[in-house]
């Protein structure tokens, strides 16, 4: 089955040429064991290395089964080792971390042999060999003897015809060295055995058959006893390892040798810190508009609002309302949308000093249990939590004010301390303050809260670039009208007055009353009604009527600006309180993209404040990501050294092993498959336990999470493979 034709082989090297094999013609057969002698340096182990593919010939011709070798690539010797040879070498090349039944285990397993069988056929060979009492030893606890052993039952495991054995029993005690013989001399007896040794005598009662070598030639071919009976051919089987092998291969890897891999885990862990924590900065910029004062058209830029509005600017049915509510990632419908710019003032404590400030109401929803500092999320439309900057505690109650139109500085709203607050807050959360670069302060509102109609209405008058009043006004000096218009009006219902009258403030009013009489309002006289045309326009409608003008609403002492006052009945008509434009609250910006994308499909106009691109967000976006691009260069020059120098002196310690899995017949391509899967396993673990470091790590919290959370499935999968 194996035939050498004049075959030659030099070494080169240093302009020296030494020769190997002179003209070696030789033929091998299954059923043979030949005993290959002769001097150091005669060229037996160089023999041997070109039967078994290790080495190249450089004339002549070999034959396998007839096939000519000459011209085998590298891949073809590979195939060729794998599927034909079994080595046995005098250093016994075993898996020291390894147990005997492991040892032999692989050899199966990297055939690919059936798992159900693998145990038993492992089990037999150990028997074969004479080691069941050392089956579950550990290969380095074994003596030469019984180490020897180990890699014949391995070389045996692999089913192929041919076993090359160099010095098997050199380092053998005569009694050890003659059970080896034996054994293989039974293994002879379906196989091809060739045995280099420098003590023929302790085989020459075994052996079918002497070659001796001198200078690299045959100078003897001598036939002892007949080979045994078996047909010179067979057929090797053709394995590749399944990709549950690879991975079972490599786990092993890792757990034989913990402490290697805990340090490699380690080393990966502070790479994946700085990967997690540059992406993470990269994606809340690329998450974040750089809008945190708020937009062109939008105060109120948190990344959980979508505005959504009708193309035709018409009012949205039930039906539609919970269309929309349906959508998958939509955790909350806010009916009207303006509540969101809407904002409330309360007094702020900090250090030893207070002050009024304006809040943004925000719907609690997007608050995680995590976010906040203490107490919990708000069950009603009179609890709230606030953020933690505020210095309210859980139990306080907040007094606060529509701010709009009352734009409180100092020590009280408008320096006046007996003003009536608006709305009675109970603080039953303090929530940290998870959005960062916030302008404002924020106030959680539960949904509730978005419901009720005297703060809904209050938004719509507040918010004037929702709705407008103006009114026409019949100039007596120019003859002609003019309009009036009435900024930020605080709006107060009075049932008192009929459907088509109306106050206003004092300055308002004063100006108007200048304009039809020529001449200041005195307060002291009797007030004459006049007639006007009110406008009340939104970017959805425009509402005319002409009213009534009937006296002046609140305190004309004090400074009240731009009051306007009528019943609910005209308050409804003119206000016409409707849900043109609603908001749709999601968890966050990645969830947004995909809501919108619904929206859209299904026909309405989406707008997305937080995703509003202006250009200082586009700068923003710009300077982020060549921050991040540089980061990423940086960090990866260290990933690289880090990785190249650390991991490959770890993976260089195992080189040995690695050699061995191949002389077992692995393949040098299944072997790169399990290093990649252990530096990917390394990855995983180091991966999963940086995560969860930071997910849990209330120390890092305020920095991290904010990150995480724009992190997608696909971001970590994206950080995973990067790694
Ligand atoms: P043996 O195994 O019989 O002791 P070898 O086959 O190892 O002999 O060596 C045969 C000849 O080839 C020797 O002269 C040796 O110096 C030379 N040789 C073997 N391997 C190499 C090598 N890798 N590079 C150069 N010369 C080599
Ligand atoms: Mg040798």
């Amino acid at each position: 089955m194996l035939r050498l034709e004049n075959v030659s082989k030099y070494y080169h090297s240093n302009d020296v040429v030494a020769l190997g094999l002179r003209k070696v013609s030789l033929e091998f057969k299954l059923g043979e064991f030949i005993a290959v002698t002769g001097e150091s340096g005669s060229g037996k182990s160089t023999l041997l290395n070109v039967i078994s593919g290790l080495d190249t010939y450089e004339d002549g011709e070999m034959y396998i089964n007839g096939e000519e070798t000459s011209y085998f690539s590298i891949d073809e010797w590979e195939t060729y080792r794998r599927q034909y040879i079994g080595f046995v070498f005098q250093s016994y090349n075993i898996i020291d971390s390894y147990s005997v039944y492991e040892n032999v285990l692989v050899a199966l397993q990297i055939q690919g042999y059936d798992p159900l069988k693998r145990k038993e056929r492992a089990l037999e060979l150990i028997r074969r060999v004479g080691l069941e009492s050392h089956t579950h030893h550990k290969a380095s606890k074994l003596s030469g003897g019984q180490k020897q052993r180990a890699v014949i039952a391995r070389a045996l495991a692999k089913d192929c015809p041919v076993i090359v054995c160099d010095e098997p029993t050199g380092n053998l005690d005569s009694e050890s060295s003659r059970n080896i013989i034996e054994l293989l001399k039974e293994i002879s007896e379906n196989k091809l055995v060739i045995v280099v040794t420098h003590n023929y005598d302790e085989i020459k009662d075994y052996a079918t058959r002497r070659i001796r070598l001198f200078d690299g030639e045959v100078v003897e071919d001598k036939v002892l006893r007949n080979r045994a009976d078996v047909e010179d051919s067979m057929s090797v089987p053709s394995y590749r390892m399944s990709f549950m092998n690879l991975v079972g291969m490599s786990t092993k890897n890792l757990f034989r040798t913990p402490r290697r891999s805990i340090f490699s885990i380690i080393v990966t862990m502070f790479v994946v810190l700085a990967f997690a924590l540059s992406f993470g900065v990269f994606k809340k910029n690329q998450g974040d508009t750089g809008n945190y004062y708020g937009s062109e058209y939008f105060q109120n830029v948190i990344e959980n609002r979508i505005i959504v509005t009708k193309f035709d600017d018409s009012v949205f049915s039930l039906t539609e309302l919970q269309e929309l509510r349906d959508i998958e990632d939509v955790m909350m419908l806010i009916e009207h949308d303006v509540l969101l710019d809407f904002v409330i003032s309360a007094e702020i404590e900090e250090y030893d000093w207070s002050y009024y400030e304006q809040m943004y109401l925000t719907p609690a929803v997007i608050l995680k249990d995590r976010d906040l500092r203490s107490g919990r999320l708000p069950q009603n439309a009179t609890e709230v939590v606030v953020d933690e900057g505020m210095g309210y505690k859980v139990g306080d109650q907040m007094e606060s004010f529509y701010s709009f139109g009352r734009y409180y500085y100092g020590e009280g709203p408008g320096g006046q301390a007996d003003v009536e607050p608006d709305l009675l807050l109970d603080v039953v959360g303090v929530s940290k303050d998870i959005i960062a670069n916030d302008w404002r302060y924020r106030v959680y509102v539960h949904e509730e809260f978005f419901k009720d109609s005297v703060i809904i209405g209050k938004a719509y008058i507040g918010a004037q670039s929702y709705i407008n009043f103006s009114a026409d006004i019949l100039d007596l000096a120019e003859g002609e009208f003019s309009e009036m218009s009435l900024w930020n009006p605080e709006l107060v219902i009075d049932n008192t007055l009929a459907d088509n009258e109306i106050k206003f403030g004092y300055d308002f009013l004063n100006q108007a009353y200048y304009m039809i009489h020529n001449a200041d309002y005195n307060l002291e006289e009797e007030f004459i009604p006049f007639d006007i045309d009110l406008h009340v326009t939104s970017s959805f409608f425009q509402n005319d009527k002409t009213l009534t003008v009937v006296g002046v609403e609140g305190d004309p002492e004090k400074y009240e600006y731009g009051k306007i006052a009528m019943n609910q009945t005209l308050y409804d008509e003119l206000a016409a309180i409707d849900k043109y434009q609603i908001a749709l609250i999601v968890s966050d910006s990645f969830d947004a993209d995909n809501v919108i994308d619904i929206i859209k499909a299904e026909g309405y106009n989406a707008i997305y404040p937080a995703g509003v691109e202006t250009y200082n967000s586009i700068v923003n976006n710009i300077i982020s990501g060549i921050w991040f691009g540089f980061l990423m260069i940086l960090l990866m020059t260290v990933v690289y050294f880090v990785s190249y120098l650390v991991l490959r002196n770890i993976q260089f310690s195992k080189k040995k092993d690695y050699l061995i899995f191949r002389s077992i017949g692995a393949s040098k391509n299944d072997l790169n498959k399990v290093t990649i899967i252990e530096l990917f396993q390394t990855v995983t673990i180091s991966f999963i336990l940086i995560y969860a470091l930071l997910y849990f790590n209330e120390i890092i919290y305020i920095y991290l999470p904010q990150q995480l959370k724009y992190y997608t499935i696909g971001n970590y999968i994206f950080v995973l493979l990067i790694m």
